[in-house]
């Protein structure tokens, strides 16, 4: 359904609202003027940025921030990030973090809770709705998901 793209990055943020606060997480939405609203499959997409959110939440200290992005990458597609301040992953799990079931390092994760099925899950809607999703990390300093979409061109309209 047509998404203004704000809008759902601030539902995302009251949904997680208990958690954040819990963790003194602050949340920050930064969309590009030029990017509005888009035809997207609501469900699907608040699913990724559901296990997004949880990631960065579940993997940040207390303290820590996180900031929703979202731009127009060219005429057809929108990119969406989401970047934390926290732990971050080490560079020999990178390759492995979006396989069913990949959990790095079970000591840091066992505490934690979850399945190791959160990424691979919305590499699965990414790919299923045409778009990319790549993660960049840095230990100790954070982590930076982002996917990407394809949008329609509406006419008359810079959404
Ligand atoms: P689930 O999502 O099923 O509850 P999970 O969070 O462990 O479990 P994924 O979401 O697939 O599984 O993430 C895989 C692994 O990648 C995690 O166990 C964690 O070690 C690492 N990871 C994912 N997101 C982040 C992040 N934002 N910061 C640091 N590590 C992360
Ligand atoms: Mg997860």
């Amino acid at each position: 359904r047509k998404t203004n793209i704000h809008e759902m990055l601030d539902e995302v943020t009251d949904r997680f609202s208990f958690q954040l606060r819990q963790k003194n997480i602050r949340a920050m939405i930064v969309v590009d003027r030029d990017l509005k609203s888009a035809w997207l499959d609501r469900d699907q997409i608040d699913q990724v940025l559901d296990n997004l959110i949880s990631n960065a939440i579940k993997y940040t200290l207390e303290g820590g921030a996180i900031e929703f992005s979202a731009h127009k990458q060219d005429a057809g597609t929108i990119a969406i990030s989401v970047k934390d301040t926290g732990i971050g992953i080490p560079k020999k799990d990178l390759s492995r973090i979006f396989d069913r079931f990949y959990r790095v390092d079970k000591a840091r994760s066992r505490n934690m809770g979850g399945t190791g099925l959160g990424l691979s899950i919305a590499r699965e809607i990414v790919k299923a709705h045409g778009g990319t999703i790549s993660l960049k990390s840095e230990l100790n300093e954070g982590t930076t998901v982002t996917f990407t979409l394809p949008v329609l061109q509406e006419e008359g309209e810079t959404a």
